[in-house]
């Protein structure tokens, strides 16, 4: 699982903690200097690990903590409540369009899960009783349009697709029109992806923005390549103003770090977790809920 190495390692730092009864500044600082070489490892961002540690200190060598009759109880909550708080406090749910259809254009790195995504957003979607369509913008990956058909009739959604020689804003455009006509409420438009940032990538989605105005930019990171899905998302977020990040392949043996940096990092809330290769593996981000798994 995710975090679990991190997991052990705070709680082996309150281990001591709790051990202790009465606690000392010196007691929370040897603490929290072992939360941060547990975070370090666990691949968060230095100067997130560095401010983290820093409003967590801050809370608990206070007199209050200190005198209090469970200081370690007080200071494991202050680790829980900062740590939710890093990972944006509450839940970022998905806008709708006032007037659908509600479009979401799904970016990301060649790889990272986006086609998959693509399909297990839809079947949430459809679970919520929408009516989604899915559409093959990605026109470069070899079979790429091929694999969004299979997840489409997997789970009896429509795709819209033009093959692999119209541009993908012509197919976006289409694809609205087609949307229109046979009252599609939601459009989740899958783009193509590169094995890095290039810049005709970044110039195709902004293109492909600009021509369908979507309702939400998610932004797909895989989460085992840690920071450099961080670097990934503070490129796409400066280019094209992501709404928000659907991290996957959180069921790996990741070290999470990508969890814990990317809404310190960019301003932009995880909307969903990813936890496995089934079209049924998503579910919304609850950053409450991750803290407390990450605290055992
Ligand atoms: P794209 O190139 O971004 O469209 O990526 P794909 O959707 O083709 O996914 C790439 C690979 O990652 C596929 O083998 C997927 O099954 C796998 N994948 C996607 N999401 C997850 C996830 O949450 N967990 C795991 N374990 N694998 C995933």
């Amino acid at each position: 699982m995710v975090f679990e190495s991190l997991a052990e390692k705070l709680q082996g730092a309150f281990k001591n903690l709790k051990g202790k009864g009465k606690l000392t500044e010196k007691d929370v600082k040897d603490a929290m200097r072992e939360v941060k070489l547990a975070l370090l490892e666990a691949d968060v961002n230095f100067k997130v690990v560095k401010d983290f540690i820093k409003s967590v200190t801050d809370r608990a060598v206070g007199e209050e903590v200190l005198q209090s009759l469970t200081p370690a109880q007080q200071v494991i909550k202050i680790v829980n409540e900062e740590l939710t708080a890093l990972m944006g406090t509450t839940q970022s749910k998905l806008k709708y369009a006032s007037q659908p259809p509600t479009i979401i254009m799904m970016a990301g790195l060649q790889g990272a899960g986006k086609t998959t995504t693509c399909g297990k957003l839809g079947q949430l979607l459809k679970k919520d009783g929408k009516k989604p369509l899915l559409v093959a913008c990605d026109v470069y990956r070899p079979a790429a349009i091929k694999q969004l058909q299979v997840v489409g009739e997997k789970l009896d959604i429509p795709v819209f697709e033009m093959g692999d020689q119209v541009s993908p804003v012509e197919i976006a455009k289409k694809a609205l029109e087609h949307a229109a006509y046979y009252t599609y409420d939601v459009v989740i438009v899958d783009t193509a992806g590169r094995l890095h940032i290039d810049e005709k990538l970044m110039q195709e989605l902004i293109d492909v923005k600009a021509a369908i105005d979507p309702t939400e930019i998610l932004l797909v990171l895989d989460a085992m390549t840690g920071q450099d899905a961080v670097n990934v998302a503070e490129h796409f977020n400066e280019q094209l103003e992501v709404n928000g990040v659907i991290l996957t392949k959180l069921d790996g043996d990741t070290r999470g770090g990508a969890a814990l940096s990317v809404k310190a990092v960019t301003g932009k809330p995880i909307k969903y977790a990813c936890v496995g290769e089934k079209l049924t593996d998503i579910e919304a981000f609850y950053p409450d809920r991750m803290a407390s798994r990450i605290l055992g």
